[in-house]
C-alpha cells in the first residue's frame, strides 16, 4: 500500500510544467514550478517545516510549545499544518484589513487568530509586529519563527527547491526566476543553483527576481501596489541581493492580466505573484536562444484571489480587465 503517515510529510517535490501558450514569440523552453500542489497550497509549507524542525533541534521550540507569528496567509497555513502534525498550538496575528476568509482558513486548521488595527505604524504597541512580539514573550513555551529574518527560510529552499529544480532539468537550467517577498525563495534556491552550476562549461545559472513596480527590490520607494505576497518597503534579512543577477519590475496590470491568462491558456489557476513572476520570466526568456531553459516558480493557487483577480468587477474598478490592460501588457511583455 502506498500512503503518507501525515499530509505534512508530502511537502516539496513539486512538478515542473511547460508553459506552451503564453510563450508566443519566445524561442526557449519555459517551465513553471507549481508550488500550489504542496499540502497547504503554497511554497510556504517548505519554510514552515524547516523553521519548526530547526527550532526543535535548537530547543527554541519545546514539546507542547506555541508558535506565534504575524502572518495572514500562506506561511500561517504551513505553520498550522506542520504544528498540527507535531502537537504545537498556533497563534497568528493579522491586521484587520485581512479578509475574513483568510482568517477562517487559519482557524479551520485549529489556530487562534488575533486581529490588530491596520492603521497603526509598525512601532505602535497595537501593531501586528508589536502584538506578536508581546504574545510570544508572554506565552509559556512561545516561539516566533519570524520568516523575515529566520535563516531557515532561505535554507529550506537551498536544501529542497534548488536541488529539485537542478535534478528535474538534468543540469540544463539556464535561468531561475522568482518573485521576492521575504526573499527566502530566491536567496536559498538561487544560492544553491549558482553554486551547483559554478563550473559548468556553458556558464552558471542566472538568478532573476520579479518585483512589483514601486517595491524597494527594483529600486522603488515602497509605494503601494496590489499584488500580494511580494515586494517590500524595507530590506528583510532573509534576502541576499548578492545572489540575484537582475530584478525585473512588473506592474499590477501586467501581473493580473498574466494571472488570468495562466488559468485560461495553461490550466494553471494561480495567484497574482505567479502572474508577476511569469511576466518577468517571459521578458527575460525573450533575450535567450532556443536551447535555453528557464524555470519560473509559481508560489500559490488562485483560489485565494477569486473575489479580486478573478472578479471582473474588482478588476474593472482598477482598469485591470484584460481588454482595458491589453495595450500595455502586449507592449511591455515582449
Ligand atoms: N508569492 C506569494 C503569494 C507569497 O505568499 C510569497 C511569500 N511572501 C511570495 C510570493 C514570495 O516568497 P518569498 O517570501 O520566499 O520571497
Amino acid at each position: 500500500m502506498k500512503f503518507a503517515e501525515h499530509i505534512a510529510d508530502l511537502v516539496g517535490d513539486t512538478p515542473l510544467v511547460k508553459l506552451s501558450n503564453v510563450t508566443e514569440g519566445i524561442a526557449c523552453t519555459v517551465l513553471a514550478k507549481v508550488e500550489y500542489v504542496n499540502p497547504g497550497g503554497s511554497v510556504k509549507d517548505r519554510i514552515a517545516l524547516r523553521m519548526i524542525e530547526a527550532a526543535e533541534a535548537s530547543g527554541a521550540l519545546q514539546p507542547g510549545g506555541t508558535i506565534v507569528e504575524p502572518t495572514s496567509g500562506n506561511t500561517g497555513v504551513g505553520l498550522a499544518l506542520v504544528g498540527q502534525r507535531k502537537g504545537y498550538k498556533c497563534i497568528f496575528v493579522c491586521p484587520d484589513k485581512v479578509s475574513e476568509d483568510k482568517r477562517n482558513v487559519l482557524k479551520a486548521y485549529g489556530a487562534q487568530v488575533v486581529v490588530t488595527p491596520s492603521s497603526v505604524p509598525p512601532e505602535h504597541p497595537d501593531s501586528y509586529y508589536s502584538v506578536s512580539d508581546r504574545i510570544a514573550a508572554e506565552t509559556p513555551g512561545g516561539w516566533k519563527p519570524d520568516q523575515y529574518s529566520n535563516p531557515e527560510g532561505p535554507n529550506s529552499h537551498y536544501h529542497s527547491t534548488g536541488p529539485e529544480i537542478w535534478a528535474d532539468t538534468d543540469g540544463e537550467l539556464t535561468s531561475f526566476v522568482a518573485g521576492i517577498g521575504t526573499g527566502g525563495t530566491i536567496t536559498g534556491t538561487g544560492r544553491f543553483l549558482r553554486e551547483v552550476s559554478a563550473d559548468r562549461a556553458g556558464g552558471r545559472v542566472k538568478i532573476i527576481g520579479a518585483d512589483p513596480e514601486g517595491s524597494v527590490y527594483s529600486g522603488g520607494s515602497g509605494r503601494p501596489y496590489l499584488v500580494e505576497g511580494v515586494g517590500e518597503d524595507m530590506w528583510p534579512r532573509a534576502y541576499d541581493p548578492a545572489v540575484v543577477d537582475d530584478v525585473i519590475a512588473v506592474t499590477d496590470a501586467e501581473s493580473f492580466a498574466m494571472t488570468r491568462r495562466l488559468a485560461r491558456e495553461e490550466g494553471l489557476l494561480v495567484g497574482g505573484s505567479c502572474g508577476m513572476a511569469v511576466v518577468a520570466a517571459l521578458r527575460h526568456a525573450a533575450t535567450l536562444p532556443a536551447d535555453a531553459t528557464v524555470v519560473v516558480l509559481l508560489p500559490d493557487s488562485g483560489r485565494g484571489y477569486m473575489s479580486k483577480i478573478f472578479d471582473d468587477g474588482w478588476m474593472g474598478s482598477y482598469g485591470f480587465l484584460p481588454e482595458q490592460a491589453e495595450e500595455q501588457t502586449v507592449g511591455s511583455v515582449l
